[in-house]
């Protein structure tokens, strides 16, 4: 039997003595302040044990960890059709790139970089009646969990400094791939990447994918064939120009944000997430990426 708890223990006690803990994201203003010695754990296995380590139960801000989110109720909601306005291959290019859009028509290369993300908030704001309150809904529902928020002033400093996702919804409109206002589209987006949430919510939010699309209240979401394509989405597109790295040293399909979280998760089995905000030079948390490979070495549970 593995001793989880003494194995995320060791995780944490590695990460707080490391000498080099990454960069705190600064671009978005807001996150510039939070403290990198902070550092969480938390796993949850498909039979509901729990085990945690370090600062498990502090809200940070999810930023791109929503995109997988938005990309699953934008697929409940109208199903292949997604595929029509987004590609499914990874970039290899970091999260704002633009480039490559001109080249490829407005198509995003994917649901995960911030062009692929803005045209699936585009697909919500179409279809949800109210889009930040029924996102929001549909977030606490799977989480089974009504204190889940959104962080206002992290949406704010985001709006106020976000020229790059304003350029790609404008090139995206000028493609025809958006349908709405720019600024309704990045409204939404700003507040999605504002939730809010601790690793023992976000293991949580993200069991029914390691769960065929049910949720923990036992509410069918997706079908097992749309988990299916989430989870490879995230295996190869999961953290932009490091998506290799993260399949070579985890092996698991998981998503990171600049607020420093990562959640991963092997079907059937668990769903884990880190939080440490330091990143490193492409983005993604540079301890919760160590973690994460020191627990699927210890454990040897991968998806390979
Ligand atoms: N809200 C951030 C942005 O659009 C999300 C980026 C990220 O977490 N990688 O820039």
């Amino acid at each position: 039997m593995l001793d989880f708890q003494a194995i995320l223990k060791g995780i944490h006690q590695d990460a707080i003595h490391a000498s080099d803990k990454g960069v705190v994201a600064s671009y978005i203003p807001e996150l510039a302040h939070i403290d990198k010695n902070n550092f969480g754990i938390h796993l949850r296995t498909s039979r509901g044990e729990t085990y945690g380590a370090g600062e498990f139960n502090k809200p940070f801000s999810i930023q791109s960890i929503s995109k997988v989110l938005s990309l699953a109720k934008a697929m409940s909601l109208i199903g292949e059709d997604v595929w029509k306005r987004v590609d499914v291959e990874p970039s290899g290019h970091p999260f704002n790139q633009l480039a490559l859009l001109e080249v490829e028509n407005g198509i995003p290369r994917n649901p995960l970089i911030n062009s692929g993300a803005l045209v699936i908030a585009d697909v919500l704001v179409s279809h949800l009646e109210n889009p930040k309150a029924d996102f929001l809904k549909f977030v606490r529902e799977i989480t089974n969990d009504s204190n889940i928020k959104y962080n206002e002033a992290v949406a704010i400093s985001e709006k106020n400094t976000g020229f790059k996702n304003y350029a790609a919804a404008n090139l995206l409109k000028s493609f025809k791939n958006l349908q709405n206002p720019v600024e309704e589209v990045l409204d939404f987006y700003f507040h999605q990447c504002a939730l809010e949430m601790t690793c023992t919510q976000l293991t949580k939010t993200f069991f029914f994918l390691a769960n065929k699309g049910t949720c923990l209240l036992n509410k069918v979401h997706l079908k097992e064939s749309q988990v299916k394509r989430i989870n490879a989405i995230m295996l190869t597109c999961g953290f932009y120009d490091e998506a290799g790295e993260f399949a070579f040293e985890v092996g698991l399909p998981g998503k990171s944000g600049v607020g420093g979280g990562i959640v991963a998760l092997l079907p059937d089995n668990f769903v884990i997430t880190t939080w440490s905000p330091g990143l490193n030079k492409k983005g993604n948390s540079k301890l919760g990426m160590l973690a994460l490979e020191a627990f699927t070495t210890r454990t040897k549970r991968s998806i390979f």
